[in-house]
């Protein structure tokens, strides 16, 4: 991309407003605009952003053997009535009428249509286990929407579903996913700590929360410090072998949010140098709730002996326009963002600091085109600007990797690379520039 045609809609004064650093910053590099109190807009540099994190989502969830579908936004309340929650759900849910006085609603979340449409196909326990998932935005008429897309009204959501013929084959589904959210958060570069939680409204009895730490995070969380030091699951983990290790290892340390937190039991199971009180923000959460849909809205299978049961259940759900922001409020200094390779904005970014000088715009060009050429996402500053407020605005929307490219510096055969992460600078011939930044993405994209 070149920044002459990139809509980068940078504000120079703090907006007052954002009370939380990521919210400042996603507004100030023309990420995200409000439209109105906890909806979005989605600006190019905020969407590429969004779009990397739904990938590595994706092909968590994929390699975890879950098919993604996608399910509409607006759903029929009837459904909601054959399982009850039409009238449980309360004000957090968006009710419509449509022309024919039908009632309808803008989905919180899509359990009732995830079941209808295995009622529709399955009938056999041949085809279980199933998982289905979709990432698709969700509203939920918040009380306080605040802090930006870190809880806003209108999010966007991976929610996932596990259909089983038994409680214990549904436990295995339950601990795919959990092995691939430990995937997911450490691939995105975040330290995320499954913690046990109650199950609220969606109902059951197994529920974790995955939670970061973070001073801004409206959740308080009490665990082991030990936690911290536990490895990943590896990408050839086997998903169809039993994975209770995992699970148990990840499991073994207390670790509890305030909503179920009890003085007693942490001083209890945890040794007072191990303790560790933080604040956090959940980012995905797990649960399985057993039969709670499938037998009031008839979601039946064949068992292996002909006799029909209800299916167990279980959801999955990662917020992605959250994690965009949790992301920054992990990665950030006093001049921006510092994003992982993995989700930047762009891989790189190429500085040509004067576009009048003829050996300066054409080595700049040349590299970029070399770069692109390699499949790397790469940014070119074409743009006529003074050098200060490019290299601002690069740190600013956080590119990991800055070739700086000046007719000074060209004359002495030298090009600079920054680093965005260390702001260590690299000073190269330009014809190794390129092999040097591609090899540094190239580890870092490497997948963990
Ligand atoms: P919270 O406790 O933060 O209100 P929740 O428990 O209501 O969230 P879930 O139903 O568990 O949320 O949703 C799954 C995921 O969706 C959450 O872990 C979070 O990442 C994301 N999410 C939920 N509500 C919001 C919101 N208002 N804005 C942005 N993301 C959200
Ligand atoms: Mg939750």
């Amino acid at each position: 991309m070149r920044k002459s045609n990139l809509f980068l809609p940078v504000l120079k004064e703090n907006p007052k407003e954002a009370e939380i650093i990521s919210h400042r910053l996603m507004l100030r590099a023309g990420m995200i605009r409000q439209q109105s109190a906890g909806i979005y807009s989605w600006l190019p540099i905020g969407l590429k952003v969004l779009n990397k994190i739904n990938d590595i989502i994706r092909q968590e969830q994929n390699r975890a053997g879950a098919n993604e579908i996608l399910m509409p936004t607006i759903q029929s309340a009837d459904l909601w009535r054959e399982s009850g929650r039409y009238e449980d759900y309360g004000k957090e849910m968006l009710r419509i009428e449509d022309r024919h006085e039908r009632d309808m609603l803008f989905g919180p979340t899509n359990e009732e249509m995830v079941t209808d449409i295995f009622r529709g196909y399955v009938k056999s326990y041949k085809d279980l286990p199933l998982n289905l998932y979709h990432i698709q935005w969700k509203f939920r008429d918040e009380v306080r929407p605040r802090f930006g897309v870190m809880r806003s009204r209108e999010f966007l959501m991976k929610d996932g579903y596990s259909f089983d013929v038994d409680a214990d084959s549904a436990r295995n589904s339950y601990r795919r996913m959990f092995v691939s959210y430990l995937r997911t958060f450490k691939r995105l570069g975040l330290q995320a700590i499954p913690m046990a939680a109650d199950t609220g409204p969606i109902g059951g009895d197994l529920s974790h929360e995955f939670i970061i730490l973070a001073r801004t995070g409206e959740s308080e969380v009490f665990t082991d410090k030990r936690i911290l030091d536990l490895p990943t699951p590896p990408s050839d983990v086997d998903y169809s072998e039993d994975l209770s290790q995992w699970v148990d290892q990840w499991t073994a340390y207390h670790a509890v949010t305030d909503e179920i937190y009890e003085e007693a039991a942490f001083h209890e199971n945890v040794e007072e140098e191990q303790r560790l009180q933080e604040r956090g923000i959940e980012v995905g959460h797990i649960f399985y709730f057993g039969t709670k849909y499938s037998e009031p809205m008839g979601a039946k299978v064949a068992g292996p002996d002909g006799k029909e049961v209800p299916v167990h259940m279980g959801s999955y759900g990662i917020g992605p326009s959250r994690l965009a922001a949790a992301l920054i409020e992990a990665n950030h200094d006093d001049d921006g963002m510092i994003w992982p390779t993995i989700v930047a904005p762009f891989e790189a970014g190429v500085i040509c600091l004067n576009i009048k000088d003829d050996d300066a715009r054409q080595k700049s060009t040349e590299i970029y085109e070399t770069l692109l050429g390699q499949n790397i996402d790469v940014l070119l500053d074409d743009t006529s600007e003074r050098p200060g407020g490019k290299f601002a605005a690069m740190d600013l929307i956080g590119v990991p990797y800055q070739i700086i490219i000046g007719p000074k510096g060209l004359a002495k055969g030298e090009v600079e690379v920054k680093i965005r992460k260390t702001g260590e600078k690299i000073i190269l011939a330009p014809d190794e520039v390129v092999n040097f930044v591609a090899d540094k993405i190239q580890q870092d994209l490497q997948l963990i």
